[in-house]
């Protein structure tokens, strides 16, 4: 299939194998030295940083970044976290490793380079276990339970320091040679490399040619030249500004998070795993009892077909939360595959047009005909569709009490805050039973209702959808293997119901159970996959034999969530919301998004997709 120029998928590096070593056939040069790869990795880029000394003296839950040009093999990563492991005791302090690549490997050619180093081999499987499938564009990858995240932007470099927010305290300058790549040692490349640096940031590099080392000068940094590794001559490393020292102190005042969703449990979750306190407080008196409480839920994102930037914001947000749900699949995580249905000529043609256009590697879509989509759904279909191997179903409701329980989560529940005031440096949090709660940062997670907390006079475009969603009892179906969605989703059996749904309904305020609504889920269900469900539940009573639930999610008036600082509101107030029914597939990777914001470490979205998520759009 050809991959358009616009479409997802990245070409990937071509490899020729001498001796064991990799070499690029796209630049004609090797990824790591023919004498010792590793070894050289340490000398150049790990001593020459001074990474051993500035790793032990990291400040308690502090961070430190490293950023790279080239990923390559993920050697120097793998060096660089083994290196952190053995000097970083602190569980609360991250190692964040920024990296860029045009041309990614493979995950069998990676798998392949890193078998080279046994004494790697636990962290090379972590990494491997975690490769993205190859598309453009940013991927967090979180690794040794949070200890490390790794940035992999793959794409050209420079669109990569355009595009991500960071500072870095130590650069690994290892595009391959200038003369062999000029592109990746540009003046451009260079500004931006000096832009996302501070005093006390520092470099180290392979090369040592002198227009490099003279460009790299012009831009601040204090040059030096340096014996090189093995039969190397010389390498440079150079320093910004001596007077200073890069490493910060993270951000680590308390959060309070209102609203305990999937998204304020998730915030909260991945804030703890940082080493922060953070008081999840919520009306109810559980976790996940409002939109997010629905026994079944599909994580699933119906992809557009341009390859804009709202898909690749769905296409983030869908690969980061599969990567987060996997470690909970004996819990609540039911990764069965899913199946997108052509369930009329319009969805079929819209699908036909989206695989034209796009090349989606197969570990994330492909298409199916009628008799596949049957065979991996377990029930037969009137048509074929997509297939999604790596999506599946959550138990949201369960998901939200597992994700809040951890030690620095202070449950407040039971507890309905009226109003939000700021004094001083602190916002102060009213309940209705005139308690108070005090913090210096306050993040919204409270759907549609967070318009009633926020202190903005003006008009905030927040709006509840109704959502109803059947219970099909074990008699009522042949329960598929998949998710199957359409103008309904089927979730496969969960003990003894299914859940089918959910109704949209606008403007439409009944918190409770309609036999309508039943009416239209079965009805609708039932013209998507004819025979899935017992005629007795399709007569005019059969709505009166099921159960259900009822939801109001909340939408933004351009359907994209929101996950970011209310900038005209007095500092530490934030909005995460308008999810819609994407939720579970997008509140991971925003809460990652937010989380790195609170905590002043390097953002996961890249700038052009974390303003699709920003606050001020939705004020007015
Ligand atoms: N650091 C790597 C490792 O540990 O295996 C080795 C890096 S290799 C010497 C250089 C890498 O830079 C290659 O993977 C190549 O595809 C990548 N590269 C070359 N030009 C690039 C560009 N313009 N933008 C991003 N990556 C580029």
């Amino acid at each position: 299939m050809a991959q358009s120029a616009s479409g997802p998928a990245i070409e990937p590096a071509e490899l020729a194998w001498n001796d064991g070593i990799p070499e690029s056939t796209q630049f004609g040069d090797v990824y790591f030295s023919r004498d010792n790869g590793l070894e050289e990795t340490r000398y150049v880029f790990l001593d020459h940083n001074n990474l051993a000394d500035r790793f032990a003296s990291i400040e308690h839950g502090s961070h430190f970044v490293v950023a790279e040009t080239g990923f390559g093999t993920g050697l120097n990563f793998l060096a660089a976290w083994q290196l952190w492991r053995e000097s970083v005791t602190d569980s609360d302090a991250i190692l964040h490793f920024v990296s860029a690549e045009r041309y990614p490997l493979t995950l069998k050619d990676l798998t392949r380079a890193l078998a080279a180093w046994p004494e790697l081999a636990p962290l090379a499987e972590e990494l491997c276990d975690h490769y993205p499938p190859l598309t453009r564009g940013v991927h967090r990858i979180v690794l040794d339970g949070g200890r490390v995240r790794l940035t992999l932007f793959f794409g050209d470099v420079l669109d990569a320091w355009n595009q991500l927010s960071f500072t870095a305290d130590a650069w690994f300058l290892d595009g391959f040679a200038p003369s062999l790549n000029p592109e990746m040692w540009l003046d451009q490349a260079i500004t931006l490399i000096r832009s996302h640096s501070a005093p006390g940031t520092t470099l180290a590099t392979f090369t040592a040619v002198g227009r490099i080392r003279r460009a790299l000068a012009d831009a601040g940094f204090t040059m030096r030249k340096t014996a090189g590794y093995g039969r190397k001559r010389d390498m440079l490393t150079g320093v910004l500004d001596d007077a200073g020292t890069a490493m910060r102190a993270g951000h680590n005042a308390p959060v309070a998070i209102v609203g305990s969703g999937i998204s304020g449990c998730l915030l909260a979750r991945n804030l703890a795993g940082r080493g922060i306190r953070v008081t999840l407080i919520d009306a109810a008196d559980r976790a996940g009892a409002a939109a997010s409480g629905n026994l079944q839920g599909a994580l699933y994102v119906k992809l557009g077909v341009e390859f804009n930037d709202q898909t690749e914001l769905g296409l983030t947000a869908l690969l980061f939360s599969q990567r987060f749900y996997q470690p909970f699949s004996d819990n609540f995580w039911h990764p069965t595959g899913l199946l997108q249905l052509a369930y009329d000529d319009s969805e079929a043609d819209r699908q036909r047009r989206f695989i034209c256009r796009n090349h989606y590697p197969e570990d994330i879509l492909k298409p199916v005909d009628q008799s596949e989509a049957s065979r991996l759904s377990g029930v037969t279909t009137q048509s074929g569709g997509l297939w999604f191997p790596a999506c599946g179903w959550l138990e949201p409701a369960n998901a939200c009490e597992v994700l809040s329980e951890h030690p620095l989560i202070e449950k407040r529940f039971g507890c309905r805050i009226s109003s939000l005031t700021h004094q001083g440096k602190q916002w102060r949090l009213r309940d209705h039973q005139g308690g108070e709660i005090a913090a210096e940062r306050v993040v919204l997670c409270t759907g549609h209702s967070s318009a009633d907390l926020i202190p903005y006079e003006g008009d905030i475009r927040l709006k509840p959808i109704r959502g109803q969603v059947t219970h099909l009892p074990a008699e009522s179906l042949n329960s598929p293997d998949s998710v199957i969605c359409g103008k309904r989703y089927l979730n496969p059996f969960n003990g003894d119901c299914a859940v089918t749904g959910a109704t949209f309904d606008l403007r439409d305020e009944n918190p409770n159970q309609s036999m309508e609504s039943h009416r239209e889920n079965l009805t609708e269900l039932s013209n998507m996959i004819p025979g899935v469900i017992d005629t007795d539940y399709l007569s005019p009573d059969g709505a009166e034999r099921v159960d259900g639930r009822v939801g109001f999610r909340c939408t933004t008036h351009d359907y994209q969530p929101v996950a970011d600082a209310l900038e005209n509101q007095p500092n530490g107030l934030y909005l995460f919301t308008g999810l819609g029914s994407k939720g579970l597939t997008y509140a991971p990777v925003l809460a990652e998004y937010l989380a790195d914001r609170l905590t002043g470490q390097p953002a996961c979205l890249p700038k052009k997709l974390a303003r699709r998520v920003n606050a001020q759009r939705i004020l007015r």
